[in-house]
């Protein structure tokens, strides 16, 4: 494994996800590839040298030098409110990675798979519906997207568009859309017991948000049965520093 180098990164294309989150297209001459899952840090440099990194998870699969990275915009945060708010189309900043080996989707099996995301942590499990999409791949995928109203939701038109053997469940936790008969909440047993997949199938399961959520619904997926060895985590707490 080669040793990870700061890479300059251009923004080529900024793009509204939600009222708070872009996604930004990167460009970086030489990026040797990444799966599905993989995060990259992003450092950027002040004038007077001071410089500061985040991780941020990649949106898709390898697409030749371009990468995409949803960003949620933290208030008062550091870097998030740059990227998302400041940052133009010609800026550069600088990305290293890609990291993480463990938390990844790579296509070739069919075994069946659940992603569980709250909020941002929507990210590297779309990069994984993405690389099936892209692969082919007849793996059978549902998501349960917790997310706190209808108009939180990322990738919103492309998650409704159809895409045979991909399932979608959203679970709202404080503005329910009407027809919704489920009440607003964070995720229970109860919902992963619906509208995720039973234990005996023994999925490959992916779980992503900030940490509270991720160790929550980790618990709920053990608690209903799951072998710790299928369930991979992410937590996207603060990072850097
Ligand atoms: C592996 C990994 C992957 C990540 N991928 C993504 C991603 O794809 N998209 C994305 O938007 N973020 C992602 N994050 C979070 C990201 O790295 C930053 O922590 C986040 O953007 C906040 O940085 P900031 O400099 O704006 O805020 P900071 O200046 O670091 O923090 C400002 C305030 O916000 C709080 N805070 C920091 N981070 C968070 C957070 N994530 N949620 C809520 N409060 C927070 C801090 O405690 C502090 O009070 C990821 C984190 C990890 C560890």
């Amino acid at each position: 494994m080669p040793r990870l180098t700061w890479q300059a990164a251009e923004l080529v294309t900024s793009t509204p996800e939600t009222g708070t989150a872009r996604t930004l297209r990167l460009r970086v001459p030489g990026w040797r590839g990444h799966l599905a899952g993989q995060h990259v840090d992003v450092r950027l440099t002040a004038e007077d040298g001071y410089s500061t990194r985040r991780s941020y998870s990649l949106a898709g699969p390898a697409d030749g030098e371009f990468l995409d990275l949803t960003v949620e915009s933290v208030p008062d945060g550091e870097v998030s409110p740059y990227l998302t708010e400041i940052m133009r189309p010609g800026d550069q900043v600088e990305i290293r990675g890609p990291v993480g080996g463990w938390f990844v989707w790579r296509p070739g099996g069919d075994r069946p798979v659940l992603l569980v995301a709250g909020g941002s942590g929507i990210v590297p499990l779309m990069a994984m519906v993405r690389a099936r999409r892209q692969a082919g791949s007849d793996a059978p995928f549902r998501l349960v997207y917790s997310v706190r109203g209808p108009g939180n939701v990322y990738y919103a038109d492309e998650l409704r568009r159809p895409d045979p053997g991909l399932d979608v469940s959203y679970l709202y936790t404080r503005s329910v859309p009407e027809g919704v008969s489920r009440p607003a909440g964070r995720i229970t047993q109860a919902d992963l017991a619906e509208a995720g997949r039973p234990a005996a199938l023994a999925p490959d399961c992916y779980v992503c948000g900030p940490t509270g959520f991720v160790e929550t619904a980790a618990d709920l997926l053990l608690a209903l049965g799951h072998a710790p060895e299928r369930i991979r985590t992410e937590r996207f707490g603060p990072s850097g520093g």
